[in-house]
């Protein structure tokens, strides 16, 4: 922690530096500027559509033959000269209230870096031993080079409470409740697991307020208490440390990093992330097992899908986690998984406002985990497959990852409107945690937990 503050004091002071040069120095801000904005294309072509996703970027749908991307000008200058007409529409940054301004450990008016969710979770299990417990789940790209990086976590937390047919089955080693790394479990499980995406940057606070809810609230919030006695929640608070340590490293100006920073692919083109989030890495949910090899083999692209399914850490670690967590729940020879399949899985990204169905599901799957998603999401989300919501189709995702290789009931969140305003977007203010995410996610997180022993089985109406 103590070398990275020091780091960010020095990056802080330099941005200082160069704000003084161009003061006086006013030709140097012709220099190129990656600064990220918004911008809205049409696309009424699927020829369109191919010529954003060929350069690499990532589209957010805006209304119908229309997108949203977030790149600097030298991106969107390109696609000018291949003939599309992208119309600026916002700044991703937006202006941070004054008393945030001097960094402390967090970052852009108060997100945590990834050391901090990593730590926040050890931290919890210390504090409450009798219902939390940290386990290591491997380590991430940069750890496995031994260049830095983290050991990635997952906490559980469970009550003290437990079914009945459970009381002699305590194993010894783990809290005593349960929380074994072990896919026989006497509670249902739900697993949250966040920030797999460095740039979302509201996804790790989120699920450090779920954690934060259950732990605190145990023994006091009637809810909290019911959803720990009766499940195992599990919670991956980020799943990219090693690209969320480029995105703090920005400080006031989040890097725009999405993948994770394995370079090895890495031509020099692109060495660096750019205001467009095009650089170093590869997309971790466009990696996974099942269903991997239909995204980029740009290694600049934002949605690099790497040299091979599961190539990176991070992956094969939250693969090995599920297969820890989840028995195969799947029928022999395929088909639906069965209705009385335990467990659930949510994957946090941002931004749409979206539920997303995996594509791996059977179309009697899909129509059971619909009316779960609609459940547990805000009303004004949109609940659908990828094609129904962000309207493309994606390979090699958690979500398909959890319910095609265990028959989990796994769906993808969305969190943040994509209509302008300072809680849209990749890199929203600091206070639409509190005023406009936390309600929203607490709510599905809540409904989605008290769903874990049937997922499968929920009733359409809320
Ligand atoms: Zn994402």
């Amino acid at each position: 922690m103590s070398s990275f503050r020091n780091m960010f004091a020095s990056t802080t002071a330099a941005v200082v530096g160069v704000f003084s040069t161009l003061v006086f120095c006013p030709i140097i801000a012709h220099a190129a500027d990656d600064t990220p904005y918004y911008w809205d294309v049409q696309v009424s072509s699927q020829a369109q559509k191919d010529i954003i996703d060929k350069a690499g970027i990532e589209m957010v749908p805006a209304g119908p033959g229309k997108v949203t991307i977030a790149v600097d000008e030298a991106a969107a200058q390109a696609l000018r000269d291949k003939g599309l007409q992208p119309k600026k529409k916002a700044p991703v940054y937006q202006s941070l209230p004054e008393q945030r301004r001097v960094p402390d450990s967090t970052y852009y008016g108060g997100y945590h870096t990834a050391a901090d969710l990593l730590q926040h979770a050890r931290d919890v299990a210390a504090k409450y031993p009798e219902i939390a417990m940290v386990h290591d789940i491997g380590k991430t790209w940069k750890a496995q080079q031994g260049t830095g990086g983290h050991t990635m976590d997952v906490l559980c937390l469970t009550g003290k409470g437990k079914p009945s047919s459970a009381q002699e089955q305590a194993p010894a080693a783990v809290a005593p409740n349960g929380c074994a790394l072990s896919p026989t479990s006497a509670k249902p499980r739900f697993l949250l697991t966040a920030q797999i995406h460095a740039r979302e940057l509201a996804t790790g606070e989120l699920a450090w307020k779920w954690i934060d809810y259950l732990a605190t609230g145990y023994g006091t919030d009637s809810t909290a208490t019911s959803i720990l006695d009766n499940t195992e929640i599990w919670v991956v608070p980020v799943t990219n440390p090693d690209g969320v340590d480029v995105v703090a490293s920005g400080g006031n100006r989040p890097k725009m990093q999405r993948k994770n920073v394995d370079n090895s692919q890495t031509p020099a083109s692109c060495s660096v992330v750019d205001g467009s989030g095009n650089g170093p890495g590869v997309d971790l949910n466009r990696n996974f097992t099942v269903r991997w090899g239909g995204d980029s083999n740009n290694p600049c692209s934002q949605t690099f899908q790497g040299p091979r399914a599961a190539s990176e850490p991070e992956t094969q670690n939250i693969q090995k986690l599920y297969a820890s967590l989840f028995p195969d729940q799947r029928p022999k020879g395929g088909g639906d998984v069965p209705d009385t399949a335990k467990g659930v899985v949510i994957d946090l990204h941002s931004y749409g406002n979206y539920g997303i169905i995996p594509t791996a599901a059977t179309p009697t799957n899909r129509e059971q985990l619909r009316k779960l998603i609609k459940k547990a999401v805000p009303s004004n989300f949109i609940v659908g497959t990828d094609e129904e919501t962000v309207g493309y189709s994606t390979t090699g995702t958690t979500d398909d990852q959890a319910y095609g290789a265990l028959g989990v009931a796994a769906y993808t969140i969305e969190i943040g409107p994509n209509n302008g305003g300072s809680c849209a977007g990749f890199m929203p203010r600091y206070s639409c945690v509190d005023s406009t995410f936390w309600p929203q996610m607490k709510k599905a997180f809540t409904v989605t937990a008290q769903a874990a022993g049937a997922p499968y089985r929920q009733s359409a109406t809320s």
